[in-house]
């Protein structure tokens, strides 16, 4: 069914799909350019990110950073505090590594073909493809979550997708597609159609120009597309923030050097335990520690739990204020804290704590 489907398709697909692009496009400023250094940047920026989301932070960091030498200059620490919020941080240390790597051994030239980039950290497939063809016009097609489920649904593909094996069959599908004089277009053009008319709730299928020839709307299928694999199950963690402050406005953070979430990132000291606790458990504890003279009061910041939910975590945060007469170890004014990147919940803590 779907070599007859490509057939037909073949000759007037790419043309189409490019035609309604031109009118139909976003204006967005990653598109207006060819420079590899801002393409790689929003690549690296949109990955498991809205566009809304994400493009106030690559305005920001092109602001900041307007070239990969003023990237690689930058500290860990900088880096980490402009991506704060933006989640999956393994992305910002990468684009770090890279910048240096770029910067350094490759004397500031940003690669723009596929076998060069693909060598690069936080660089895989996607962004190679994508790097390389809206840069350098090559021949190579982009397969994002928008692509898998447009061509699935387009030529009814039942392979289980976000696999090594479907990755190879939908980019061999999308190179017989593709534009070989206009890969740039063709490819923004494939992820756009995704985004905007073949989406995955509320497809505009009546209004679609492939749904003629469109295997999902012509067996009422559209919704079966693309396969994916059930969820996976969702892990419950309890953490617990113990929040020092003291007399002289000083409290005690610590950076995550643990793989994981959120690591590099700092924190309050944490105790994590398999249920919420409650004030004399977290007392128990404090107790323990060493560095703490005269512990005063110790209240929960937070009646309510707060929720912090993640691709396959859901973690329960609570915030306990231990007020201390002087902390006898490594300090931090509570002035200086916004200096360091912190996860999502403890910069929104902070934000409501420092205000009180
Ligand atoms: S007809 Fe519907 S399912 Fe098919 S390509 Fe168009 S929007 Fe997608």
């Amino acid at each position: 069914m779907e070599r007859i489907l490509l057939k037909n398709l073949i000759h007037t697909f790419s043309i189409d799909l490019v035609n309604w692009y031109s009118k139909n496009k976003r204006k967005l400023p990653w598109r207006d350019t060819k420079d590899p250094y801002k393409i790689w940047l929003s690549e690296i920026i949109l990955q498991q990110t809205q566009i809304m989301q994400g493009l106030p932070y690559y305005l920001n960091f092109i602001t900041n950073y307007p070239n990969v030498q003023a990237l690689s200059e930058a500290s860990e620490n900088e880096i980490l505090k402009m991506w704060e919020g933006l989640g999956y941080y393994s992305r910002a240390i990468n684009l770090h590594k890279t910048a240096k790597i770029v910067s350094k051994d490759l004397k500031g030239i940003f690669p723009v073909t596929y076998k060069e980039l693909i060598k690069l950290p936080g660089i895989g497939d996607y962004s190679a493809s994508a790097i390389s063809s809206f840069s350098n016009n090559e021949v190579v097609s982009v397969v994002d979550g928008n692509v898998y489920r447009f061509i699935s649904r387009l030529l009814g593909i039942k392979t289980l997708i976000n696999t090594p094996k479907s990755l190879k069959e939908f980019k061999a599908v999308t190179m017989k597609l593709i534009l070989k004089d206009n890969p740039r277009d063709f490819n923004q053009a494939i992820m756009e159609f995704g985004a905007l008319v073949c989406r995955p709730a509320t497809p505009l299928c009546n209004g679609c120009i492939f749904k003629d020839n469109c295997y999902g709307y012509q067996n009422d299928m559209v919704f079966n597309f693309p396969i994916k694999n059930r969820k996976n199950k969702i892990r419950n963690r309890f953490f617990n923030y113990l929040v020092f402050k003291s007399v002289d406005n000083q409290t005690i953070i610590e950076k995550r050097e643990k793989k994981g979430i959120w690591q590099n990132l700092y924190q309050f000291p944490l105790l994590e335990t398999d249920k919420l606790i409650d004030n004399e458990e977290i007392i128990k504890h404090i107790k323990t520690l060493k560095f703490l003279k005269r512990i005063g009061s110790i209240q929960l910041f937070n009646n309510q739990n707060v929720i912090h939910k993640l691709s396959h975590q859901k973690i329960s945060i609570s915030y306990w204020i231990v007020n201390v007469k002087i902390i006898k170890s490594k300090s931090t004014s509570f002035d200086k804290i916004n200096s360091y990147p912190f996860p999502k919940p403890l910069s929104n803590f902070l934000s409501i704590f420092k205000l009180q």
